[in-house]
This record gives structure tokens, sequence and C-alpha cells, in this order.
């Protein structure tokens, strides 16, 4: 009788650790966790459905998974948005072509470059005008409001007729309608739009780029814990291959070529 109660306490501890989730790295099984990403940038963060897919939606679920953080719930992290969404705590953190800068660090802190992207221009396919950011003068350009892309390109090109609009998508159907002349930002995204089916053969990448993007992954200001563990897996994430098995698999699709200094070697986390 002694043996038997023995057994059935055991067990009882047993599942209330198992419920409590203490068994694993953290967080309780069936949890989730809130991400920012894209939707709407094909090769890096895109909602199809209930479907996500590109190269930031698979560091995105490979985070989670290694830092045990719960179930990835993507919440859409528009350019703008994006600091307000981490200082609210909308989201644990974003992965969405968000690339590090002194201003942003003011607001928000950043695990990485994962990846290192540089500023272009997409055109019309029979644009012969539009060769580099030389050639912007008196040409309607498109950007997004809170880029490093409409901030860059204003300071190269002083006086440019430049565009700022919420999403990228909305550029390329002002570039297609001929409301605009050029959108100008990353070129990763760029080559996802020039690829995508519906803009086949319609535009081009000018292929001249004039920045250098360090992508971040954006996180809580001054959360040096959380920054270091994502430092760490973003280091595995390299070394195991499976950092350049994402590049290939959602960026090779369109053509795109990492540049020089990829992959990376993260900075410190302070
Ligand atoms: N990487 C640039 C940025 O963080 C442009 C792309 C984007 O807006 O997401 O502003």
């Amino acid at each position: 009788m002694k043996f038997g109660r023995t057994i059935v306490a055991a067990i009882a501890v047993g599942t209330a650790l198992g419920l409590s989730g203490c068994g694993g790295g953290g967080s309780a099984a069936g949890s989730t966790v809130k991400i920012g990403i894209k939707f709407d940038q094909p090769g890096l963060g895109l909602k199809s459905g209930a479907d996500y897919t590109g190269m930031d939606v698979d560091l995105a679920k490979y985070l989670a998974k290694e830092l045990s953080l719960g179930t990835p719930e993507f919440v859409e992290a528009v350019s703008a948005q994006r600091e307000t969404l981490i200082q609210t705590d909308q989201v644990k953190f974003i992965v969405g072509t968000y690339s590090i800068t002194d201003a942003r660090k003011e607001k928000v802190s950043f695990a990485g470059p994962y990846f290192i992207a540089g500023q272009d221009l997409l055109v019309r396919a029979d644009d012969m005008s539009i060769t580099g950011v030389e050639s912007l003068a008196g040409k309607k350009l498109c950007s997004v409001k809170g880029s490093t892309s409409a901030a860059n390109v204003q300071k190269l090109v002083p006086g440019v007729n430049l565009q700022e609009y919420g999403t990228y998508t909305l550029c390329v159907d002002a570039l297609k309608a001929k409301n605009v002349d050029a959108l100008t930002t990353d070129d990763t995204i760029l080559a996802g739009y020039a690829a995508q089916e519906a803009n086949k053969g319609q535009l081009k990448v000018v292929g001249k780029t004039f920045s250098k993007e360090n992508y971040g992954v954006g996180l809580k200001k001054g959360d040096t814990a959380f920054c270091q563990k994502v430092t760490d897996a973003l280091n595995k994430y390299f070394s195991s291959g499976e950092w350049l098995k994402a590049v290939e698999k959602n960026l090779g699709p369109a053509g795109y070529k990492p540049g020089a200094g990829n992959p990376p070697t993260p900075a410190p986390c302070s």
C-alpha cells in the first residue's frame, strides 16, 4: 500500500512539472510568441492565405524554436510601425528587412546583422532613362514611410520628387500604373517584386546599389539578455548551414545572390 502511494505521488509530481513546462527551454507547450514580419515582400516576408514564407519568416521560425519561445504568431510590421510595435510589446521581436541604424537604436535594440543588402532602384522594363541614383532628377520616385530607403535617397538627391507610401506593394502598383517612374528600396525586396508572376517582364532592377543595409532582429531596447540569446542562435544559424539554405531557397528563385560581406558577423549586444 505504501509503495503504491509513492508511485501515485511521483506521477502527480511528474504531471505538475509537465504542465508547468519546467522540462524544457522555458516556455510552456502550447504558448505562442508574437513576431513582426513583412506581409507583402516576396522572398522575405509574404503572407499567402494562412501561409507565411520568405527568408525573414524562416529565421523567425528558427529563433522561436531554438529559443523555445512558442508557436510563432505573425503580426504585420510595416516599415513605419516597427519601433512602436516593439516599444508597446505588440511583438516580442521583428524580423522584417529591418536595417540597424543609430536613429532606431534610440528606441529599440538589435541582434545581428544577419544579412547585408543594398538600396537599388526598380523601374519599368522598357525604361532606359534611369540607370542609377544619378539619373533621378526630374523623375517621380516612390518609397515607403519610415524606411531608410526614403531617408537615404532624400539625402543623396536633394529635392528629389519622392512619394512616400505605407507599403512597397503600393509603390509597385504606382510604378506599373505610371504614376511614378521608379521605386527605391533594398535590392532584396526589389528582386522579389521583379520576379513575381504578376510583374514578370514588366519591371527590372537597375542593379547599382547605393547603400549598405544591415538587417537586424529588432527587440526591446536594453534587453541585453534576449539580444544575447538571439545572437547565439544567429551564430548557430550561420555555422549549421541553415542560413545559406534559407537564403538560397527564398532569394534564389528571383535570381538574387547575396553580396559581399554575407553572411555578416553579428555585433556584440550592448
Ligand atoms: N531595410 C530598409 C529599412 O529598414 C528598407 C526596407 C524596409 O522598409 O523594410 O528601412
